[in-house]
């Protein structure tokens, strides 16, 4: 059996109003978006910190510094294909992603094809690998309030 490792990864950031809100790499259109350096797409963040945990490889703000005008504004489908580089320097392949995004508004199911087939191209794995999942946090907390939007991902590597 080939060697497998599995990687968690966490995200957050700030939702304002009248900002571009970016998801797996889909512009969803909202009356507020979430704020950060780059494209700040919480989704892709969390995906590429579950892929270096389970490489061994640091963390996104290891690789991809918040100081750096390389990153500013850029699409964070770039800087998993840059994640992805640097897994299969170390011999490593996608075997499946999970994630979970937290998010009051607005509805992201309408969204998900296009998001499984932005991080499919962009990781070099097929649609079925990728799984996103959505929820609400109930009207409670930071979530609730539409102060923040939450991303986790998990997923499972194996060696190429
Ligand atoms: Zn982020």
């Amino acid at each position: 059996m080939a060697k497998i490792k599995v990687g968690f990864g966490f995200d957050v950031h700030q939702l304002k109003e009248q900002h571009p809100f970016i998801m797996g790499g889909v512009n969803l259109q909202h009356t507020s978006g979430a704020y950060g350096h780059s494209d700040a797409d919480v989704l892709l963040h969390a995906i590429c910190d579950a892929l270096l945990g389970a490489a061994n490889l640091r963390d996104i703000g290891f690789h991809f510094k918040n100081t750096d005008d390389r990153w500013k504004g850029i699409s964070s489908l770039v800087l998993l294909q840059h994640v992805m580089v640097l897994l299969k320097e170390k011999g490593w392949g996608i075997g499946n992603i999970d994630a979970m995004i937290c998010l009051e508004a607005p509805k992201l199911n309408p969204h998900i094809p296009a998001m499984q087939a932005n991080i499919a191209r962009a990781a070099g794995i097929t649609e079925d690998d990728i799984s996103i999942k959505a929820t609400t946090n109930e009207q409670m907390g930071f979530i609730g309030r539409q102060e923040g939007v939450v991303a986790y991902a998990v997923c499972l590597i194996e060696k190429i």
